[in-house]
């Protein structure tokens, strides 16, 4: 059985990510989401346990400590963070795993696990990020504009992912990103042990015809 794949995901906010894997995981039975800890409050609608698990600081710090994360980051005042268990128990059962976490946590897992597809999603221009954002008129103008000024600095680092999805047409959308993954699981990166079970067999084989 193949070894599923860490799929990462990460967009600005308002790139519609949240929906996007939220439709894979309806349509395909190979896709399981990591549920993330965090220290932020819960928005209106959000339930424990299946958008967040949410922490004190206090609580937070405690999980570093004991090693729970993959990776963790800081966001906009906040600590977010992708407990280790789950992801190892799903991709040892074949699931295609996805974490959608933003662009510092991305890099740090790429680093610890190199056959890790890095995905960013955004939608078509960086009005339309603000837009989105009014538009769901869970944040402050504050933190609206701080979001923004991180949106910037991610910019700049988009280039360090594997893939760029661009989100104008949400159904479009979410078939490319299927069939990115499908693409993506074939890399010989990603196939190692198929690769080296070949070698072996053909060397077995080689050596029994020789002794025979
Ligand atoms: P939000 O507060 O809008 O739910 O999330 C803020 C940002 O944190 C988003 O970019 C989201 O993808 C990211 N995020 C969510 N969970 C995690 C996580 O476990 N680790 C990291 N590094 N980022 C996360």
């Amino acid at each position: 059985m193949r070894k599923g794949i860490l799929l990462i995901l990460s967009g600005f906010a308002g790139s519609g990510k949240g929906t996007i894997v939220k439709e894979l995981i309806k349509r395909y039975d190979n896709y399981a989401l990591s549920v993330s800890a965090t220290t932020r409050a819960p928005r209106p609608g959000e339930v424990e346990g299946r958008d967040y698990f949410f922490k004190t600081r206090e609580e937070f710090e405690e999980m570093i400590a004991r090693d729970d994360f993959l990776e963790h980051a800081e966001y906009v005042g906040n600590y977010y963070g992708t407990p280790r268990q789950y992801v190892d128990d799903m991709l040892d059962k074949g699931m295609d795993v996805i974490l959608e976490i933003e662009m510092q946590g991305a890099l740090l897992v790429k680093e610890r696990c190199p056959e890790a597809a890095l995905m960013f999603v955004m939608p078509p221009s960086a009005g339309e990020v603000y837009n989105r954002l009014k538009k769901r008129g869970t944040e402050s103008e504050e933190v609206i504009l701080k979001r923004m000024k991180r949106g910037a600095e991610e910019s700049r680092g988009i280039c360090k992912y594997d893939f760029l999805i661009i989100n104008d047409d949400l159904e479009k959308c979410i078939e490319e990103v299927n069939n990115t993954v499908q693409c993506a699981k074939c890399a010989t990166l990603r196939n190692r042990d198929a690769i080296d079970t070949i070698i072996k067999e053909f060397d077995d084989f080689l050596m029994d015809k020789e002794e025979g």
